[in-house]
This record gives structure tokens, sequence and C-alpha cells, in this order.
């Protein structure tokens, strides 16, 4: 049994990995770049080390940390360091995330009640949530909709845009409910109010920890001692040792069935390889690509998730650029600014600069507007204004790291469970063909690495039953399905 797996970015070398444990299976990795790790990517240059794409996994979602000890580094899982001091920007003031507050509502009153990020008319406004009927019907609808009906504009600028918007790369007011926060649909459904939905989780969670004898939640957040870089190169080490051919720097071009309902690949060197299941783990265009002619009404949904664009700067400060030490995690923007947030690395993170040295990495995505696509000199020169401004540097930064991540981000807008879901099924014909990776069922790294395992244990089980033996229908171009 061989499975190909498309792209080795997280997904793919997740896909792989959960391959290579099976007995009896061989395992071909293709990579078009030549290095491994997609947007996992650390690099480490004088006395910093530096994360150009994600920096840290949420540990209620155990995919991640479990690839880590698997991969055997499990004692290399850090949390974060120091108090967790994270900040919203609003009114040129950075103001604490109030105590209690989740991603979009206050799992705690008080300090709701009395935080500044929100003005006393934003506050009353949110309250109306307590008296509102239901709002919502069975259609998905964007997250910023929904909250301005509930609990008004406020909410939207002050927090879910910030919070939410800053992970996805993309407005509330064009992110998917259904995709991105069923919860506030499943809240609604059984409190009406989310506020009295918020409050009692809550509750709920604080009445647990007390029973359990645990302290107040920590940061759900975590990372590896060595960068998550790290992890890709555990994982590649470990898939060679065990057998897998992991190849760089070679594409595949084109896909095509065979009788079995496997896969004949043929790549950018010429070269073919002949799978009994594939997982197609590169991304929503390249895999809209490679299906194409196969299933074209899957690659038509895939190619209809749109990509978003962000950019990543590093800064490498001497502490002695600052009056004071640079001691909070960092903040969101909740008001106009050319940065959407910034990340104290050093302050976050240990191991992430020399003592005597800050690493900043602040992040400009698309939804700013203009300044995301400006050229190098004027984004960079307008990030280390921003942030020199806000912290009250004195010197400017002795290195400086911009990554563009250009298209590549998959935006969860309305209706993106019903993009995935007809890309599905288009493809079920092919059942040991798979579609992996964070366009579809996630957007976190422990997002992509369970569903590049579980994507690679549908495809190859499929693989081995016996109705998959059966020449594959195969759609036309029209989306019209013959038997070939
Ligand atoms: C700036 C940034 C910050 C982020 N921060 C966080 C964070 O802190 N925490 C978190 O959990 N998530 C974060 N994310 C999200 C997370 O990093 C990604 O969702 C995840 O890494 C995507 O993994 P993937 O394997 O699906 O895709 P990718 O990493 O994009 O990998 C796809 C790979 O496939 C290859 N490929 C494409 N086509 C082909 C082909 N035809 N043949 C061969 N190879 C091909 C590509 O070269 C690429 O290497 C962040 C993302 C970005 C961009």
């Amino acid at each position: 049994m061989r499975l190909l797996v498309v792209g080795g970015g997280i997904a793919g070398l997740a896909a792989a990995w959960e391959a290579i444990a099976r007995p009896g299976t061989e395992v071909v990795l293709v990579e078009a770049d030549d290095r491994l790790g997609g947007k996992l990517h650390t690099e480490s240059v004088d006395g910093f080390l530096i994360e150009h794409g994600p920096d840290s996994f949420v540990s209620y979602r155990p995919a991640a940390a479990q690839l880590a000890r698997e991969v055997r580094l499990g004692d290399e899982l850090i949390g974060t360091s120091g108090s967790r001091q994270v900040y919203l920007r609003s009114g040129d003031k950075l103001r604490p995330i109030p105590a209690g507050m989740g991603m979009v509502l206050p799992t705690r009153l008080l300090p709701f009640a009395t935080t500044g990020i929100l003005s006393v008319g934003a506050k009353l406004r949110a309250g109306l949530d307590l008296m509102l009927p239901r709002q919502l019907g069975t259609d998905d609808v964007a997250i910023g909709a929904f909250l301005r009906r509930r609990l008004g504009g406020g909410i939207v600028t002050g927090f879910a845009d910030p919070m939410v918007g800053g992970i996805y790369g993309a407005s509330v007011d064009e992110l998917s409910l259904d995709a991105v926060l069923p919860s506030l649909r499943s809240d609604e459904a059984a409190h009406r109010s989310l506020i009295l939905a918020s409050l009692a989780s809550g509750r709920k969670a604080r009445a647990a920890r007390r029973a359990s004898g645990t302290r107040g939640p920590g940061s759900p957040f975590q990372t590896l001692r060595g960068g998550l870089g790290s992890l890709v190169d555990a994982v590649a080490d470990r898939l060679t040792t065990a057998g897998a051919e992991v190849r760089t720097g070679v594409s595949v071009r084109s896909l095509t069935p065979t009788e079995g309902g496997g896969a004949h690949a043929e790549l950018s060197d010429g070269t073919v390889v002949e799978a009994d299941a594939v997982v197609l783990a590169g991304g929503v265009r390249s895999s809209a690509e490679l299906l194409a002619e196969v299933a074209p009404s899957a690659a038509a949904a895939l190619a209809d998730v749109p990509l978003a664009t962000s950019n990543v700067i590093n800064l490498g400060y001497r502490a002695s650029a600052f009056p004071v030490p640079v001691t909070t995690h960092g903040w969101l923007e909740a008001q106009a600014a050319p940065i959407s947030g910034v990340t104290v690395s050093s302050a976050k993170w240990a191991g992430r600069a020399e003592g005597d040295q800050v690493l900043i990495r602040a992040f400009v995505p698309e939804r700013l507007g203009p300044i995301a696509t400006a050229d190098t000199d004027e984004l960079l020169a307008t990030v280390i204004a921003h942030v020199g401004t806000v912290l009250g540097a004195t010197g400017a930064p002795f290195l400086t790291r911009l990554t563009r991540w250009t298209s590549v981000m998959p935006k969860y807008t309305v209706g993106h469970l019903d993009r995935i879901a007809t890309a599905e099924a288009a493809l079920a014909e092919l059942p040991s063909w798979r579609i992996a990776g964070s366009a579809l069922r996630g957007v976190g790294v422990p997002d992509c690495i369970a569903d590049g395992r579980r994507q690679a244990a549908a495809a190859l089980d499929a693989a081995t039953t016996p109705t998959s033996q059966a020449t594959p229908a195969r759609e036309t171009a029209a989306g019209v399905r013959v038997d070939s």
C-alpha cells in the first residue's frame, strides 16, 4: 500500500506520519519548496529565534502537543513566560483585556462593565442582548452582522474584530459564524442571550476549577523551545528513518485516477509516482488545479475559498532601546493603526532573544488597506515608527525581517461549510483521494495536524476496502460523471 502526500506543510507531514505507522505502508511525500514545513518556518540568527509564520498553538486542541511527544519532543514543549499581560489598544492607550474576556464575550461581568475599551453607550447597547429575542435563522451569516444585531458595533470593533479577525486575517464582517464560531449559534439556541450564555459557561468553568483545586486559567498557548521549525525537522527525520521517501524541490504537476482507485502522479522533474491513495495537502489553489480534470466540481468549490494576504515583521532591538523593560506579551489594535497587533516574543517565550535583546513581531494583514502591499522600505519604516511610538523606543531595531504571506491564508467566509461539503461530495467517488490542510476544517496548527492524520487514515482505509477496487467514476469538465 503506497500513500502519496502532496505538500510538506504541517498537514502533509502529519498525514505522512500517520501513514508510516501502519505496517506495510510506503509513503512518498512531495514538497515543491526546497524547505519542508510550509508556513512553519523558524530562523535562528544573531541570538534571536525568529518565527516567520505561526509561533505557537493552543493546548486545548491536543494534536500538536501529541505529535511533538510522538517525535520525542515532549520535553521541549513550553508554555508562556512571565505574567500574561496582553492589551487591546484603544483611544491611543494600551488597556488590559478584561479578566474573563473570551474571544468575543465576557465570562465575568464586573471587569467587562468597568473596562475602558468600550464607551458607556457601547456597553449599554451590548446589554440589550439580555432582552433581544433570538436572531438567527438556519442560514449561515457573518459573525460581524450577527454580533452587531445582538450586541452592537462596539463589541465588533472593540473585541471581535481584533481578536477573531486577527487569527483569520479577515474582518468578522466576512467570516462565517458556522465555520468559525459555531458555539455562538448553539449559545443563542440554548440561552437566547449570548451574554447570559457566556456568563453561565464562565461560572461553570470556575466551579469546576474550585472543585478540582486548580488555579485560574493560564495561557492556553504552547510552543517548542526550539521553535515550531523543530517539529518540522523532527517529523521529517523520523519519517526518513522509518523509510518514507521525502522529496523537496519537486512539485506534483498532475494526478490521474488509476483502475484500482489510486493515483498516477507526474512530477515536475519528469518522474512518476504510482500510489494506492493520495492526500492533497498543498493548499486550495494547488488542490483545485490537481483536481480540475478529475473532479471539476470539487476543484471549483475549493477555488471559491478566498485567500488573504498578511505580513509578519520581526524586529530585533537592544534592550537599551526602551526606557523601561518590555514585559508585556503584546497587544491587539482596537483602533485605526498600520498594524493589527504585536507579540513581544522575547517576553512571551523563553529562548527567543538573548538577555540584552528584545524581539518583537508585528502583523500587517491586507484588511488594513494599502500598507499591506506597500514596498518593503515603506512597510518597515511605518511599522517601526508605530511600534516605537507605542513602546516609547528611543532606538531603532538592529535586525528586521519581513515575511510576506501573499494570498495563502484561507478565509472562512459565509458559506464556507457548504463549499467544503461540496468539495467532499464531489470527491466521494474517489474515496482514497483526500484533501487536507488549513483551507478546510480549521486553520490552527493542531487543526491541520489532526486533519492531515485523519485524511491519511481515511484514504488508506478506503484503499484497503473492496469497494475502492471498482473502476472509479469520473467527472467531465462540465461536472457530469461518466464511468471510465
Ligand atoms: C503569518 C501566520 C501566522 C500564523 N500563526 C499561527 C499560530 O500562531 N498558531 C496556529 O495554530 N496557526 C497559525 N497560523 C496558521 C497555520 O500556520 C497554518 O494554517 C498551517 O501551517 C497550514 O498548514 P498546511 O500544511 O495546511 O499548509 P502550508 O503550510 O501552506 O503547506 C502547504 C505546502 O504544500 C506545498 N505544495 C503546494 N502545492 C504543491 C504541489 N503541487 N506539489 C508539491 N508541494 C506542493 C507548498 O509549497 C507548501 O509547503 C498562522 C499562519 C500564518 C500565515
